[in-house]
């Protein structure tokens, strides 16, 4: 996670006795933090911005979260939900202060019925520990973000988070088939958790939803079936054009792996001085880092294909992992580049946008001009067969200035994304760090109607306030609307 932190709350509401006394008494005085030196881990994500909570509160039922939200409403608070806070666009930052509803206890996995390759979880469950426990019965749970070993399955729906393999699996919204989440007014809702249910798809609805509408309580997620072999290859190339045009090579033949991971010489750098075992080509341009999900009888076919579009693409050097133990290692290499980072700057930003594949070439040398204008080295790691880019600029925090020309950089990248007709973010969410940014691709009556679906949800703008939308009111307006909404509601 970056090391830099930026913006500060803009107006935050103080933490009144009475509402500290409500928390206490609906999960104990353990299970409440209000002490300014606490806060303080609670006030950042994996963003740059930053801002304090009043309270944070760590519920172990859904019976809490409801009261706990009742009790945001009746003080008139803003209510967060938050999961690892390992989020990339500032969704779990209490902007406008208020409570953070931390669900890191409500971990449990309560089901897993492989007859109906499903499992119902809670949300503070962490995505890598659903596939552990899933494993011993043939199956995993498909979305694998990088960041699977921390990160939790109601972060992952509330931000409909990606991974490596999304490619071929499909998005977090592809795999939940329902959820109970508690409403405004404190209320249970429980979506259908069977498929092509008749009426408007809430689930999917949620997926994305950062927050905004409600707390995610429980949800029912599908399970696939391991697959019987993997076979995964790591293709070096002396140029990045070269292996951007394989990217879009491979889709064009028809073929579709489980994964298709690019690293640039900047990232490889990074992660070589990380894991060294790895023994990665850190003299290539670029390498790409496949998958091939299959039974064994098919796998050599499906590689030869694969190998003739990364040779008609100059690759030099293509290495097959010969057993888990070195597909592991080239997979820890990828999933570990963003805190390689650390390796070679003090700190870093990531960009997320997403572009047509065909385009990753252009625009992989309009971030190389960007970089060298702005003079800050970029590197970029990235799910290259989604179109998904993740530049990281390489900065130094210590550095008066450095932070603003970093987010400059990052909004030059995100404006040639929309240019090439990309989208501001593949999978890290809006957030309140892109929400400036909305406009570039929606125009006032989207934006219009994407508010009025939330107010749908959160009349009283009560969960994660000013966030996703650009923000027509500053948090004191907002917290003063809420405050006398729920003074008249009294
Ligand atoms: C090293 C690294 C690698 C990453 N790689 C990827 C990647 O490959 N793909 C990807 O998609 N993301 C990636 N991310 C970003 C991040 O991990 C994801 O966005 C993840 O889904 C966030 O989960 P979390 O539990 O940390 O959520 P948080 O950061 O705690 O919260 C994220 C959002 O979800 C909301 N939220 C959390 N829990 C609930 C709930 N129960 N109900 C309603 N809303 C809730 C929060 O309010 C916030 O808006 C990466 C991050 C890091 C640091």
């Amino acid at each position: 996670m970056p090391s830099v932190m930026a913006s500060v709350t803009e107006t935050k509401t103080s933490a009144p006795a009475a509402l500290l006394a409500d928390l206490r008494r609906i999960v104990g005085d353990a299970w409440v933090l209000s002490d300014p030196d606490d806060l303080l881990l609670y006030e950042y994500d994996g963003s740059v911005d930053r801002a304090l909570p009043d309270a944070v509160v760590f519920p172990d039922t859904t019976a809490q979260v409801q009261a706990i939200v009742q009790s945001g409403l009746r003080h008139g608070v803003p209510v967060v939900a938050r999961g690892a806070g390992t989020g990339l666009s500032g969704g779990a930052i209490a902007r406008c202060g208020g409570i953070v509803v931390a669900t890191s206890r409500m971990n449990r996995i309560l089901e897993v019925d492989t007859r109906n390759r499903r499992a119902v979880v809670e949300p503070g469950v962490v995505n890598a520990d659903l596939s552990a426990h899933t494993h011993r019965f043939g199956f995993h749970y498909a979305p694998d973000p990088s960041s699977q070993y921390a990160c939790t399955l109601g972060g992952n729906i509330a931000t409909n988070a990606g991974g490596p393999h999304t490619l071929l699996y499909g998005v977090t919204t592809n795999h939940v088939l329902g959820i109970e989440f508690v409403t405004m007014d404190g209320r249970v809702v429980t979506t259908s958790a069977l498929p092509d249910g008749p009426g408007y798809d809430l689930t999917g609805l949620f997926c994305g939803s950062e927050g905004t509408f409600g707390i995610v309580t429980r949800a029912v997620v599908q399970l696939v079936h391991t697959p019987a072999g993997v076979r995964t290859l790591l293709a070096s190339f002396d140029s990045v054009p070269a292996c951007s045009a394989a990217v879009s090579g491979i889709v064009a033949a028809g073929i579709v792996p489980a994964a298709v991971e690019m690293m640039d010489q900047l990232a490889l750098e990074a992660v070589a001085a990380f894991i060294p075992r790895a023994n990665l080509p850190v003299d290539a341009a670029a390498v790409l880092l496949l998958d091939v999900d299959g039974v064994p009888a098919e796998l050599n076919d499906r590689e030869a294909e694969i190998r003739d579009v990364l040779l008609a693409n100059e690759a030099r050097d293509i290495r097959v992992a010969q057993n888990d133990a070195e597909r592991n290692l080239f997979w820890l290499g990828r999933k570990s580049a963003f805190g390689a980072m650390g390796r070679i700057s003090p700190d870093y930003y990531v960009q997320d946008g997403v572009i047509p594949r065909t385009t990753i070439a252009y625009v992989l040398d309009e971030i190389r001009r960007i970089s060298r204008s702005f003079e800050l080295p970029i590197a970029n790691v990235f799910h290259a067969g989604d179109g998904n880019l993740h530049p990281l600029l390489l900065f130094d925090n210590r550095v008066p200035g450095e932070l603003d020309r970093v987010l400059d950089a990052g909004t030059a990248i995100l404006q040639v994304c929309v240019d090439v007709g990309g989208m501001l973010s593949g999978e890290h969410g809006i957030g309140m760090e892109k929400q400036a940014a909305m406009p570039l691709v929606y125009g006032p009556d989207d934006l219009d109607a994407m508010r009025r679906v939330q107010q749908v949800f959160d009349p009283h703008a009560l969960f994660n306030p000013n966030k996703i939308l650009p923000a027509p009111v500053g948090c004191a307006e907002v917290n003063n609307l809420r405050r006398s909404a729920s003074e008249t509601s009294a």
